[in-house]
């Protein structure tokens, strides 16, 4: 099922709440606008009207939690084929579920688990796309965004939803029945970060190291004074140092 929506606080929030009516159902919402658009750790994902893409999936999956390492990269993977296939290759990848042209923010990803029931998880999947921002909507974006109108002319977004969703669902379908593992050569080819210097971001502390690109469990790998280790997704951020 898909419904669109003229406007919503959160796509997000919006299937959150009626998560309980469908349980163990594949559930899509599409908004032109949100009102509050999120972002992790509390943070904004700016969703003005009209010319983006605001979407959330509902999904159940067949393990619990623990069966959820890796999503948001395969998610990211997902917008990232999507776009190739409507003609945008140099996409990148940054750990643990950003999507960048240029070295730039185009696309947020945000999952929240909505329920466990019966060994089942059940889970939404939001993506905010950015395809054109005016200025004064950027002003409030703290880092260095894009926008795919700049990269992709003519294509309407009808085409670009579709495109998304579709590739969400192979992505999603292939996740669910071998895990992470078979995504991680194709996240290391398109990996930003690869072998650069970064800073993981914590709550209370930075860490610094260089991207060792990620295992099979969707972990970063950072090589630091310690040697090589395995980060957690977690609520991270990362920098290019
Ligand atoms: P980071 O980007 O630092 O790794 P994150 O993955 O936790 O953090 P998200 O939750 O994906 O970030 O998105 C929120 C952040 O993205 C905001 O704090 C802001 O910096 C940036 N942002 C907000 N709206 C947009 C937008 N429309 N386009 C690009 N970037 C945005």
């Amino acid at each position: 099922c898909l419904e669109v929506l003229l406007n919503t606080e959160s796509t997000n929030s919006y299937l959150l709440e009626k998560s309980s009516d469908h349980m163990g159902k594949r559930y899509a919402v599409l908004a032109e606008k949100q009102e509050s658009g999120r972002g992790r750790r509390g943070r904004t994902w700016v969703s003005p009207f009209g010319k983006n893409i605001y979407l959330s999936m509902l999904w159940s999956f067949s393990g619990g939690i623990g069966s959820l390492e890796g999503l948001s990269l395969v998610i990211a993977i997902a917008v990232e084929r999507a776009l190739a296939e409507l003609g945008v290759n140099d996409a990148k990848l940054k750990w643990p579920n950003d999507v960048y042209l240029d070295h730039k923010k185009l696309a947020g990803i945000l999952l929240e688990v909505s329920g466990e029931y019966s060994g089942h998880c059940q889970v939404v999947i939001g993506i905010g796309l950015n395809i054109k921002l005016s200025a004064h909507d950027a002003e409030s974006i703290d880092q260095p965004w894009a926008q795919l109108s700049e990269y992709l002319g003519g294509v309407d977004r009808n085409t670009i939803a579709a495109t998304m969703i579709n590739h969400l669902i192979k992505a999603i379908e292939q996740f669910d029945k071998q895990g992470f593992e078979s995504f991680k050569g194709y996240w290391t080819e398109r990996d930003a970060f690869f072998n650069k210097e970064v800073d993981l971001i914590l709550p209370h502390l930075t860490r610094s190291g260089i991207a060792k690109g990620v295992n099979g469990k969707g972990e970063l790998l950072l090589q630091t004074e310690k040697g090589l280790e395995s980060i957690n997704a977690g609520e991270l951020s990362l920098r290019l140092k």
